[in-house]
């Protein structure tokens, strides 16, 4: 049962996107883990690698300067397919290694040992390895030293995703939403890919509250965000941001796709007969700006689209306004 999820990829890629990682800025816990990899077995460099579909990205690397490698020359993607260590004490007498770019060019690796990164239901999402640049034989008490190391890289990041994660809702808390947009910012400054923040809060809630009771307003605020969820690509994110303020980050998108899809939510939410006493409806407000290069960081972003929702809410709520409008229409 647990050795098929060795082979499922697809329940594979779930378990590492769970964890909302990849292409996020580097982190001490993880560095210091891959520092210790490089003392405890005096190797020039040590890696935390998770293995995406056609890469692997290092989480932590400490001894070279890469930050991700094709999958195919990736020795940690051959870590992935067991539930052991992965030991190579010489890596050009290893038929599966002999013409790997990185043995055969810089940084030269001709030994290897790599612990699987196995999730609690299962699935090897990466490695944690250490590398060396001469052949060497890693000895047992060595490799069990470095899978104890890696089911901690694993404890770190089921802690940082139970904490990024709101527990009325599902969706990732104010402190995952704001790293999902830092990272989104950064990606624009990569590769200029587009994407739309859109902000939206729940108009006069506090009514809800007063009628018909807290537990009341904790269902309205679950069927709202069901309803948000029920419109996300898979690469979007949606994140509770305080009581009844929801922040969604719409990928790949412009300002009039983001807009649609921000309008399709607004009308399907007024829509809903929501499950207090007598079916009452509720709406919601928006905000909405697309990404620029002038955008310095996740917080001015989220300040800029707070304007627009204000004026949202200030004009008669239930309705969507761009940032950029907003902002002209506030000077
Ligand atoms: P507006 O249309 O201007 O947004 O009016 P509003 O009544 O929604 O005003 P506001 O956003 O200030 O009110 C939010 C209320 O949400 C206040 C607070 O009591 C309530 N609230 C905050 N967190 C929770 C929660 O977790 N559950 C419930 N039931 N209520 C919450
Ligand atoms: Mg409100
Ligand atoms: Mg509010």
């Amino acid at each position: 049962m647990l050795e098929a999820k060795l082979t499922d990829e697809q329940g594979r890629m779930a378990a590492l996107e769970r964890y909302a990682v990849l292409d996020t800025p580097p982190a001490e816990p993880f560095d210091r883990i891959t520092s210790l990899v490089k003392s405890i077995f005096k190797v020039p460099i040590a890696a935390v690698s998770l293995v995406d579909r056609e890469r692997q990205w290092f989480k932590a690397m400490d001894g070279l300067a890469v930050r991700e490698t094709p999958r195919s020359a990736s020795f940690c993607a051959h870590t992935i397919m067991d539930r052991t260590v992965l030991a190579i004490p010489d890596a050009t007498a290893d038929h599966r290694f002999t013409g790997n770019p990185l043995v055969v060019g810089e940084p030269f690796i001709r030994s290897y040992a790599g612990a699987p990164l196995s999730t609690p239901d299962g699935y090897n999402v990466g490695a944690l390895c250490a590398i060396d640049t001469v052949p060497r034989n890693f000895d047992e008490s060595q490799l069990g030293i470095l899978s104890s190391l890696a089911s901690l890289v694993v404890d770190e990041l089921e802690l940082r995703r139970i904490a990024e994660t709101d527990h009325l809702t599902g969706a990732m808390s104010r402190r995952g939403f704001v790293t999902a947009v830092e990272t989104e910012i950064e990606r624009h400054r990569r590769g200029n890919r587009g994407s739309v923040l859109v902000l939206l809060d729940i108009d006069h809630f506090k009514s809800i509250n007063d009628e018909y009771g807290h537990p009341a307003g904790d269902k309205v605020i679950r069927v709202v965000s069901s309803v948000c969820m029920g419109h996300l690509r898979s690469n979007d994110a949606f994140g509770r941001l305080g009581g009844e303020e929801f922040g969604i980050l719409l990928t790949e998108t412009d300002e009039a796709g983001g807009r649609a899809a921000a309008e399709r939510m607004r009308e399907r939410i007024a829509e809903i007969v929501m499950p207090v006493a007598d079916g009452r409806r509720v709406t919601a407000s928006f905000g909405i700006s697309a990404v620029r290069a002038d955008i310095g960081n996740a917080a001015a972003w989220i300040a800029e689209v707070d304007k627009a929702l204000y004026l949202a809410k200030r004009s008669g709520r239930n309705r969507c306004v761009i940032a950029d409008k907003a902002l002209k229409s506030l000077l």
